[in-house]
């Protein structure tokens, strides 16, 4: 028997709030334990939770981003259980009655066609806070700093195939999230994490196997791993006759395997009820239409106009559609040097390499867009060979506060495409080299490279290579019989 595996990923996106989702409590990570929780994250009695609007509005976003519905009204739930780190006994979470629904989101396959993924449910929760095992000896630790830290879990259909599709879906809710400027995506932090459902089934039959979920995923490359194993295990169980348990597991990226938790919890486990703290989110029109006249246009239009429109290959339309600052950067400087494929080249050449090797964000280059713009324009004026460009553009970085053309003139970098002074050059070097002359007249067109290196040199690297091309070439034909 074939089997097949069917993924469905439950994704943690922390909301980049500054307070919390029901509490005033500053949500900065990193803190001394215990001093960003104050009552209400910590339960007590007689306090009352107060919606963060901001939370509000960044599932709206989010919402419309995955084209989903957006309810008009929407209802926060407890969800009972105990935990050391969970003070009040329950999770304030939506069930019945999420504030996003029925969404989707288009993969690129390889062959240029979409997959689609579709996105069940969307809605607004507290985080919990952290069990420390490992700081004393015999006890554990509770910090509760995360305790009311906002996020919004977006589950998606059983949709996935494999585990690459699993990787490829996170990475592009990864990137979505970040774009739409809702989350900072810092996946060491926790602030994006999930937890992966993964069953098997025998190829072609329509009912779902029994399903295993591995919970807290917060790397890309431990996701994958993590479900391969698990469509290994699991397919192993099934093909000697035996059946998977539905259960929850975690991942031990050390030993690269899946390990048993705890049996996994049914919904009415949970005791879901309406928290009567919290009145419903209504939402209305009026409010979506704000949010969507907020929305930047997306990486996945963005990714799709810069092939169709600028005629970008797929790779640097990629590359370059993922982020905003990249993306506005790139646009600004396409349209004032008037050419999208030398800007293209340009951000992902220089730039990106400028910006890795510094470790900085892409949002902190230290070239802005017109200024580059004026350089991409000298290049393509013959005023200034790439190469000098590359060079100009690293003084630029290094702090140049002046004009782009006060630094050319500066410079004594001006490319030499005065006909006669390269033609000269060219005389002089055809005059130095009569056996490369000879070879290349009898056939051998693999040493024209040498005529352009020497004139090159003889130049000083400023003998614009068009010309040099030209000329050098004319000059070779021509015999002197
Ligand atoms: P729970 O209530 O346990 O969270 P849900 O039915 O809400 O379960 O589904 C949670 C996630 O598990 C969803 O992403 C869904 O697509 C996925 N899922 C459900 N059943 C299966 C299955 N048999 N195989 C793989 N994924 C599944
Ligand atoms: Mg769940």
């Amino acid at each position: 028997m074939q089997w097949e595996p069917v993924i469905g990923l439950e994704i943690h996106v922390q909301l980049a709030t500054v307070s919390k989702i029901f509490s005033g409590a500053s949500t900065k990570y990193g803190t001394a334990p215990n001093t960003q929780a104050c009552a209400i994250d910590l339960g007590l009695p007689g306090v009352l939770p107060v919606v963060n609007a901001r939370a509000i509005e960044m599932a709206i976003l989010f919402g419309l981003a995955i084209n989903a519905r957006i309810a008009s009204s929407s209802v926060f739930a407890r969800k009972n259980y105990f935990y050391p780190d969970l003070p009040k006994g329950y999770q304030i979470s939506q069930y019945e009655h999420p504030i996003v629904a029925d969404g989707y989101l288009d993969l690129p396959r390889a062959d240029g066609s979409l997959k689609r993924i579709s996105i069940r449910r969307a809605h607004l929760e507290e985080d919990a806070g952290k069990s420390v095992h490992d700081l004393f000896p015999g006890a554990t630790g509770v910090d509760l700093n995360r305790a009311g830290t906002p996020l919004l879990e977006v589950v998606s259909e059983p949709d996935l195939a494999t585990a690459l599709e699993a990787v490829q879906y996170m990475r592009a809710i990864h990137t979505l999230v970040r774009f739409i400027g809702i989350c900072d995506g810092n996946m060491q932090e926790g602030s994006f994490r999930c937890d992966a459902n993964v069953s098997v089934r025998p190829v072609g039959s329509e009912a779902l196997g029994t399903r295993a979920e591995i919970k807290n995923l917060n790397s890309f490359r431990f996701i994958e791993r993590a479900i391969n194993y698990e469509i290994e295990r699991q397919t192993e169980l099934l093909e000697n006759g035996r059946n998977v348990v539905q259960e929850t597991r975690l991942y031990d990226p050390d030993r690269d395997e899946t390990r048993s938790m705890r049996n996994k919890e049914d919904a009415h486990d949970y005791r879901y009820f309406p928290d009567p703290d919290l009145l419903p989110i209504r939402i209305n029109t009026d409010e979506i239409n704000a949010a969507r006249a907020r929305l930047p246009e997306l990486p996945a239009s963005r990714r799709i106009r810069y092939v169709s429109e600028f005629g970008l290959s797929e790779e640097d339309a990629d590359s370059l559609s993922g982020e905003r600052t990249v993306c506005e950067y790139f646009e600004a400087l396409a349209q004032a040097c008037g050419d999208p494929t030398q800007a293209a080249n340009w951000v992902v050449g220089e730039l990106f390499a400028a910006v890795r090797r510094e470790g900085i964000d892409f949002s902190a280059v230290r070239v802005g867009p017109a200024a580059l713009a004026q350089l991409l324009l000298r290049i393509r004026g013959r005023t200034i060979s790439n190469t000098t460009a590359k060079l100009l553009f690293k003084v630029m970085w290094n702090g140049w506060d002046g004009t782009v053309d006060e630094l050319i003139a500066g410079s004594d970098l001006q490319q030499v495409s005065d006909t006669d002074e390269i033609s000269k050059l060219i005389a002089a070097v055809i005059a130095d080299s009569p056996q490369q002359v000879a070879q290349y007249r009898a056939g051998k067109e693999k040493i024209f490279g040498y005529f352009v290196g020497q004139v090159m040199r003889r130049s000083g690297g400023k003998a614009d290579p068009q010309q040099l091309n030209v000329l050098l070439k004319s000059a070779l034909s021509v015999r002197d019989n």
